[in-house]
């Protein structure tokens, strides 16, 4: 148990009588009592002083002639004290853009450490990208099992249609003897013959290895050639055992630019401001920052015994008029789930009050969040199908409330909303690209 607290034995700072305690780590340790009676003696003379003594005691004695003298505080002992970060009283230091990290400046040290050599991944397909160095690529790389074989593909075309004569004399000419065409091995010397009506990818094979140590620097000449013909991106193609031991060929992209060959999505450049969720620059657009949204709470704003004609919703006063543009979907939504304008809402089937609080969600819209690829063309069918579908409660009230002026009515609404996390950052407060940016797999907002 000893090494898992701060032992102080012996504590005499100022009105401190002889104290001894133990102060769990891991755990928020408060001390209370009159004032006058030490606790800030105790913290701030006592743990906050010996722990900025110790720290200051690991310096050189060059850099130690720059602080001044501390002298230690009168204590028998203190055993286990980490490195310690004090934040005294100070009014206004509740503000919700606030944290321990923003305070105390260690949350600048961070965004600094994040934009210097944070990796990048693709917000939308994960893809490593932006400061993978060739260097990089090839410590990858030699982490594989030896004995594993792979190819090094510089990408000529993505998903194209046509022939690609060109292409692959292009790569013949280069010297090149082989090339992946959507996926498989071909001779570059017979030009193969594509459907031109077809989209097709083609890569070359710029290198075959087999990890094995002292391989780095042939690798590097391959990184270095395969990244310039690819435009800062190549793929590996390696040997992986599934779950099963079975062999298989996995990909692997990688990129040096903030391009993601995968998307297509370009991303700026990694600033400290990136990960900043108190400028509009770093900050999650749709909470702005603070992490929590606002919302109508359903449990205030409804009233689950009453029908929908008669006062589910507590905002408004005549019902039908709220709802005359949704009449037709509506009237589906209860034929289907079997309710009418009278039913307590409490009544519906489970299922029918999501629906009918929530929106009705077809499964092309559903396929077209998990299906990150097609977004743009799923998405499109989804608004067209969602024409005739309801779209909730909660959302027409959030529309309407949106509307209002500010004033009387806006803050007597304003009484059923309560803030919830906000769908988007999860509470993290950035943006996708400052939630993606990975230093030894872990985001900011993770530490
Ligand atoms: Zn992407
Ligand atoms: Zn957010």
């Amino acid at each position: 148990m000893k090494e898992h607290a701060i032992h102080i034995r012996g504590a005499r700072v100022h009105n401190l009588k002889n104290i001894d305690l133990d102060i769990p780590y891991g755990r928020l340790v408060v001390f209370s009592g009159p004032s006058g009676s030490g606790k800030s003696s105790l913290a701030f003379d006592t743990i906050f002083a010996e722990a900025q003594r110790q720290y200051l005691e690991t310096l050189s004695p060059y850099l130690r002639q720059f602080f001044p003298q501390l002298t230690p505080p009168e204590v028998d002992l203190i055993e286990g004290l980490p490195p310690a970060i004090a934040i005294s009283q100070w009014a206004g230091a509740s503000h919700p853009r606030s944290t321990v990290g923003t305070i105390s400046e260690v949350y600048d040290f961070l965004r600094l450490l994040y934009a210097k050599i944070g990796i990048l991944h693709c917000p939308n397909c994960r893809v490593p990208l932006g400061t993978q160095s060739p260097e990089n690529i090839v410590a990858e790389l030699m982490r594989l099992p030896e004995g594993t074989r792979a190819m090094l593909l510089a990408p000529f075309v993505r998903q194209k249609k046509g022939q690609h004569k060109e292409t692959f004399r292009e790569i013949q000419k280069l010297g090149f003897p082989r090339a992946r065409v959507d996926g498989g091995l071909v001779d570059v010397e017979e030009l193969p013959s594509l459907d031109p009506n077809k989209v097709h990818t083609i890569e070359a094979v710029v290198d075959r290895i087999i990890i094995r140590p002292g391989l780095a620097s042939r690798l590097i000449e391959s990184i270095h050639l395969a990244l310039k013909l690819g435009q800062g991106v190549m793929i590996v193609c390696h040997e992986q055992r599934d779950p099963q031991g079975e062999t298989i060929w996995v990909d692997r992209l990688f990129s040096t630019t903030c391009h993601c060959p995968q998307c297509a999505a370009s991303y700026p450049e990694l600033e400290p401001r990136t990960f900043s969720f108190n400028s509009p620059y770093g900050a999650c657009p749709r909470c702005e920052g603070l992490g929590t949204v606002e919302q109508f709470d359903p449990e205030l704003v409804l009233d689950w015994n009453r029908g929908l004609g008669n006062g589910a919703v507590k905002l408004w006063s005549d019902p039908r008029e709220s709802l005359k543009h949704h009449e037709k979907k509506l009237a589906r939504l209860m034929k289907e789930g079997n309710f009418d304008w009278e039913t307590p809402l409490a009544k519906i089937a489970k299922d029918y009050q999501v629906q009918l609080l929530y929106g009705q969600k077809t499964s092309r819209s559903r396929s077209a969040s998990t299906d990150r690829f097609h977004e743009n063309s799923s998405a499109a069918e989804g608004s067209n199908a969602g024409r005739s579908m309801f779209l909730g409660l909660l959302h027409l009230l959030e529309v309407e409330y949106q509307f209002l002026a500010e004033g009387r009515k806006r803050r007597a609404w304003s009484a059923y909303r309560k803030p919830v996390t906000c769908p988007d950052c999860a509470g993290a407060r950035l943006g996708p690209v400052g939630r993606s940016v990975l230093v030894a797999g872990r985001a900011i907002h993770q530490l």
